[in-house]
């Protein structure tokens, strides 16, 4: 029997099943299409997300299925500005270009290597919940199947019928405009891996516009822009891609792009096309007792920056460590409340800053925006709660609830290769870093012995220094031969407990600081939730 069911098999859903699978979780996913979509909305992948696939194991096939995205031409009132270079050369993974259907696919794929399908033509039609499980009543292929669950989580999208069903707010406006989509081959001189938008700013009103995201396929583009008023009239829902309505012709995009692009580009083989509209929403919960919500089903907004299936992806994340921690007995179900502290803010913020740069597009003024800012690797859980920060006596370190920066050049006695720390850091387990100053991790292994022995807390146990420190039971050591980890953490002594999803947990000026041992105690809590 399934532990978890998980409504819909969109990007979230799919990582959501993946994440609960591979922390050995037993789940259902069901979506009620027949098929996946064939329509490409999400395109740009952030770095975040590919940090994301990397701890999944799918880093590389994402990558090898999708082209990096790194510039931008802009064509302002027809006057072409200097391309913009997006350069993120810097960090573990730049931005990718995947269509969202190859995302699905691809993800489709990674939850068969763990024996789970997702089973299709399978509707929720309604849940109920009482203290021990969630009913849920779901229709399939014309039948109708009555199943219980201990938990539940929604990622069905925009039009949520779980969110629906406990009774979760969805506040928020509609865009009064339409706009449309199409996937186009375009002939032009246009570098592979950038993107073009060509405005024309009017007085009072949103700008024309015509933008063209580069797909993997040589010279194919998933192209996008407002909708003329004869085509608008035909959308139905106020969010999303409006499937049931007739979408534009070649020629309509054409008369677009010949208006707004100079030189005209010439567009031919439309492969698909689509009206979308868009809405600004946040849900007001992200649970209701053995409910969740995630993905568009909790946040919706302008795709502007493509943040929108990058943010539901890591509310998937933040999510199946816990549930599996709270399903196995290991922490009690109130470490699930920090679902809702950790990510309600997330959505918010990305729903107000892509709606802000959605009503300022084109017109931005000032500084060029942080060149991290829609990269996510700026999300940051201090101050939720549920993170403990016990300083480290250095500026530098990163603190509790921030992102675990990755370091590179780590060598293990006996290993004739270097390694990096996300390599160190992927699994499902939470790992204690510490940063050593000398040659002896004697105490640490003992430290650890007894750690091991007093919390239930699945742990590994790393020590990392700039210096040859011999072997010792039950912990990890690696040389920090080029002083990376160093310049990513400070200086040492410090202690980090990162996650299993990749944020720390825990600072503290060392491992026998006694913040280690409370941290730990309020995220396990009293019983778990039953067995
Ligand atoms: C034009 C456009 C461009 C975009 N570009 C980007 C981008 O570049 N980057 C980015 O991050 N985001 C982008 N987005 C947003 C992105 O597409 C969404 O955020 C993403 O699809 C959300 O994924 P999801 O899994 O939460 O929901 P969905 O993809 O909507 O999936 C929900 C699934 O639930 C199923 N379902 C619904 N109800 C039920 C039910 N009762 N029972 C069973 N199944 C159900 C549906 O059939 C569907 O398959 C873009 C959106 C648009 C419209």
């Amino acid at each position: 029997m399934a532990d978890v069911l998980v409504v819909g098999a969109g990007p979230v859903g799919l990582t959501m099943a993946g994440e609960l699978a591979r922390h050995g979780v037993r789940c259902r996913i069901v979506d009620r299409l027949a098929g996946p979509l064939p329509y490409c909305r999400a395109i740009g992948v952030t770095p975040r997300t590919l940090e994301v696939w990397d701890d999944m194991g799918i880093a590389r096939e994402m990558i090898d299925a999708g082209l990096w995205i790194d510039g931008m031409r802009s064509m302002i009132q027809g006057h072409p500005s200097n391309d913009m270079h997006l350069d993120l050369s810097d960090l573990p993974y730049s931005e990718l270009g995947l269509p969202q259907y190859e995302t699905e696919r691809l993800l489709t794929r990674h939850l068969v290597r763990f024996g789970i399908s997702v089973e299709r033509g399978a509707a929720v039609q309604a849940l109920e919940q009482d203290a021990n499980g969630v009913s849920v009543r779901l229709e399939k292929n014309g039948a109708t199947e009555q199943a219980r669950f201990r938990y539940v989580v929604g990622c069905d999208g925009a039009h949520s019928t779980v969110r629906h069903a406990v009774g979760i707010g969805f506040e928020g406006e509609a865009f009064p405009m339409t706009f449309m989509l199409g996937d186009v081959h375009i002939d032009w001189d246009l570098r592979r891996g950038m993107a073009l938008r060509a405005l024309r700013l009017v007085e009072d009103g949103p700008p024309a516009m015509f933008i063209a995201i580069p797909l993997p396929e040589a010279g194919r583009y998933r192209v996008s822009m407002l909708a003329p008023m004869d085509l608008a009239a035909s959308g139905t829902s106020d969010h999303g891609i409006q499937s049931e309505a007739r979408g534009p012709e070649l020629a309509d995009l054409q008369a677009i792009a010949d208006d707004l692009v100079a030189p005209r580009p010439h567009l031919s083989d439309l492969r698909w096309s689509s009206l979308f509209r868009i809405s600004m929403r946040l849900a007001a919960a992200y649970r209701r007792g053995r409910v969740f919500i995630a993905g568009d089903a909790a946040h919706i907004h302008p795709p502007t920056g493509g943040q929108g299936m990058n943010t539901g992806i890591q509310d998937a994340y933040n999510l199946a460590w816990k549930l599996k921690l709270v399903l196995d007995g290991t922490a009690s179900a109130h470490l699930l409340d920090s679902y809702e502290a950790e990510r309600r803010p997330v959505g918010a913020e990305v729903v107000a800053r892509t709606r802000a740069a959605s009503e300022g597009y084109g017109r931005e003024k000032g500084h060029a925006p942080d060149r991290l800012v829609d990269t996510q690797l700026l999300v940051s859980y201090r101050g939720t709660g549920w993170v403990r920060d016990d300083g480290a006596g250095d500026a530098a370190s990163p603190k509790a609830g921030d992102r675990a920066p990755d370091a590179t050049g780590l060598r293990r006695y006996g290993v004739g290769f270097p390694v990096r720390l996300f390599d160190i850091l992927r699994g499902t387990e939470h790992v204690l870093v510490v940063h050593l100053a000398g040659g002896d991790a004697s105490d640490l292994s003992g430290f650890a012995r007894q750690l091991r022995a007093e919390s239930p807390l699945p742990l590994r146990i790393v020590g990392i220094s700039a210096h040859d420190v011999a072997e010792q039971p039950g912990i990890a050591l690696y040389r920090d031969t080029e002083r990376s980890f160093e310049n990513a953490f400070g200086a040492p002594e410090a202690a980090f407990l990162v996650r299993p999803d990749g944020y720390i947990g825990w600072r503290g000026p060392s491992y026998r600081d006694p913040g280690l041992g409370a941290h730990i105690g309020r995220l396990l809590g009293g019983k778990g939730d039953g067995g």
